[in-house]
């Protein structure tokens, strides 16, 4: 007898914890938010590239950093049927750094990636947190100016007012300035921790030995309280991170884009330098940031690439289809429908005319009348095209508009002509 879960249903038709079904409603938003952040990233000159599903794990595992939460706790690992160790990816970044020295892609610099798809992180599920969900995201490689900063987040701020969330996320921008000012920003701080090391949480004293930045990141309540008193990196920027950090904030003034600067914000993986920023909302509770990315100057070198520097970010499609507005189908179908099964051969060589010339066209299959013309309805049809014995000896169809209810004959030659007015954007022309 096959095992059976605790709810008494067969195992087989279980969702994996922390994986969701995509239905109809909760796809077009899907796709609204993944087509408003791709119609932005084209609009400044960027490129879209797929890099693989899943890598082999040291593609991650070294360059996440060997501590991150990520690579400790939340990456799918497993040895595939030759033993090689692979992981499906938690994010786009070092994949598309991998893709970028695997194909020799130096001598093209600048390049502007867009990149879209499913990430895997074993996280708790929650609102906003889910093992697989999707990102956005978007990398300019081999630009070390500002400028290059200055464009991606206007870029994302671009994105989100597209979607119209302008009034609902803000963005907050720090920077972690350059090597040399991490290394002395890290001595203060393992020292300021030292004397709090009582009232830090465990997670975190475990983080002061690997990199303190992180505890910054924490989101323990008390482990909170000493952060906020903590010293800060814009206090102690070298002049080179200093004069990075005001062009960049000069370009944001310049390229319109309001900003917020928090000195706490880290990001949470090993490659990051200068800009980091984080574009969050109230609206989603506890999961506030929709939209994430910073400068990665080390990570293509640490992958045994040429130094090449990064810059971008990711956003989280799922978060962002929770919070923008119900979205409308794009095509309202031309429903044709026969009057009894014996005119479906006319009625299917109709409508793969009309399919043939654009139109979105969906066939009533079988039933009576009333039941295909309540398909018609239920399906949101802008018009009914119904044929039937009369119509057909008159080389003519009966047209319904279905808002309306009017109904007119109409003659076959001039059918098209007549549907025009039900096409709807995304039909061909
Ligand atoms: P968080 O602090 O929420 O864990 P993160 O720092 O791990 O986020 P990033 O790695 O920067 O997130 O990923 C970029 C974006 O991807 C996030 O801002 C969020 O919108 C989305 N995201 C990250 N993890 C998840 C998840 N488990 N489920 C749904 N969306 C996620
Ligand atoms: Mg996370």
């Amino acid at each position: 007898m096959a095992a059976r879960t605790k709810a008494g249903r067969a195992p087989s038709v279980e969702r994996v914890r922390g994986t969701r079904d995509i239905l109809a409603d909760d796809m077009r938003r899907h796709r609204a938010v993944e087509e408003a952040a791709w119609a932005t990233a084209r609009r400044y000159g960027f490129t879209e590239i797929a890099t693989p599903v899943f890598e082999f794990t040291e593609v991650f595992a070294r360059t996440l950093g060997e501590t991150s939460d990520i690579v400790t706790k939340e990456m799918y690992t497993f040895d595939d049927r030759s033993g090689d160790s692979v992981t499906l990816r938690p994010e786009f970044t070092a994949g598309v750094a991998r893709a970028f020295i695997s194909n020799g892609l130096r001598q093209q610099v600048p390049l502007k990636f867009f990149c879209r798809g499913p990430m895997f992180r074993y996280e708790r599920p929650q609102k906003g947190r889910l093992r697989q969900f999707h990102q956005v995201d978007v990398e300019i490689l081999g630009v070390a100016e500002p400028l290059a900063d200055v464009e991606v987040i206007a870029l994302g701020a671009d994105f989100l007012a597209g979607l119209d969330l302008a009034d609902k996320v803000k963005l907050e921008l720090n920077t972690l300035g350059d090597a040399e000012t991490r290394k002395a920003y890290r001595t203060k701080l393992l020292a300021y921790f030292a004397d709090h090391r009582g009232k830090l949480s465990g997670d975190s004293l475990n983080r002061i030995e690997s990199n303190p930045l992180r505890v910054l990141d924490s989101k323990d309540e008390g482990d909170r309280e000493i952060v906020a008193r903590a010293p800060r990196i814009t206090d102690g920027l070298n002049d080179a991170s200093k004069r990075y950090f005001d062009a960049l904030l000069d370009g944001l003034h310049v390229a319109g884009v309001a900003y917020e600067i928090n000195p706490r914000l880290v990001r949470g993986l090993d490659y990051y330098c200068h800009a980091a920023f984080e574009f969050t909302t109230q609206a989603l509770g506890a999961q506030g940031t929709v939209l994430a990315g910073g400068r990665y100057d080390g990570l293509i070198e640490m992958m045994g690439g040429t130094p090449t520097p990064g810059t971008g970010w990711a956003a989280g499609v799922e978060r962002l289809a929770m919070l923008i507005a119900e979205t409308e189908p794009e095509v309202r179908p031309i429903a044709v429908v026969p009057v009894g099964a014996a005119l479906e051969g006319p009625v299917l060589e109709l409508a793969q005319r009309l399919r043939r010339a654009g139109f979105t066209v969906d066939m009533g299959y079988s039933g009576t009348l009333a039941k295909r013309m309540r398909r018609a309805d239920r399906i949101g049809a802008a018009a009914a095209v119904i044929i039937g014995e009369d119509e057909i000896d008159r080389d003519a169809a009966t047209v319904r508009d279905m808002a309306s209810g009017e109904q007119r004959e109409i003659a076959l030659a001039s059918l098209e002509h007549h549907l025009e007015r039900y096409r709807g954007k995304a039909d061909g022309r």
